[in-house]
């Protein structure tokens, strides 16, 4: 039974579109949320913490994970794997809490389709020029690294339609306060 107090944020953007930054804003304003920790195969970058940001794991184990069906939904692109776990979700669906996702495009949708009453919001960048800007200065990643995520920011664009919410980011104060207010209407909904 799905505690009726348990609501799922999923949002996704491409690389660079201050996602990350609205993300931690969110779960610092309400410390009851939970971020649902995706696993990855990536490296871990310098400032990211195990358990925290990823569950930072090994292409076998990560595979190991497919094969027993723990994962509501997982991709794979930059030739690494990221996926959902389904354990932490069902757990915190059965605690009524609510959780936070940042995951890409598909998998947004891939999480709508197991758990209908989530909510998508999608985070806009202002132009593409200036989503390539970010990155470039953000200068985590390598020149193919970087070029392969600027073409799959391009895909990433043509999936907003099918978002319940799109937040362009222009102005990132602007943009917090537009995620406050939907997530406030959203946990102020009547269930129905
Ligand atoms: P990054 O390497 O920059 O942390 O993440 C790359 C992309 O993977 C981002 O679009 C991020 O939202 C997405 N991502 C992170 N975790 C998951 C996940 O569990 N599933 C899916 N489908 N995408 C994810």
């Amino acid at each position: 039974m799905v505690s009726k107090k348990a609501k799922l944020f999923v949002f996704s953007a491409p690389s660079g579109s201050g996602k990350t930054t609205i993300v931690r804003e969110i779960l610092k304003q309400y410390p009851e949320f939970v971020f649902s920790v995706s696993a990855t195969t990536r490296k871990r970058r310098n400032i990211e913490k195990d358990g925290v940001d990823y569950f930072f794991i090994t292409e076998e184990e990560f595979k190991t994970k497919i094969e027993n069906g723990e994962f509501v939904e997982w991709e794979k692109f930059y030739d690494y794997y990221y996926g959902t776990l389904k354990k932490i979700v069902d757990d915190n669906i059965s605690k009524g809490l609510v959780t936070i996702f940042e995951v890409d495009v598909k998998g947004a949708l891939s999480i709508k389709k197991v758990y209908p009453f989530a909510t998508l919001i999608f985070i806009a960048p202002p132009s593409i020029e200036e989503l390539k800007e970010r990155l470039i200065k953000r200068n985590t990643e390598s020149d193919e690294d970087l070029k392969k995520r600027i073409e799959r920011a391009e895909m990433e664009l043509g999936f907003q339609n099918q978002f319940d919410y799109v937040v362009k980011n222009i102005n990132l104060e602007q943009a917090k306060k537009e995620v406050k207010e939907i997530i406030e209407k959203e946990l102020n909904k009547e269930e129905k």
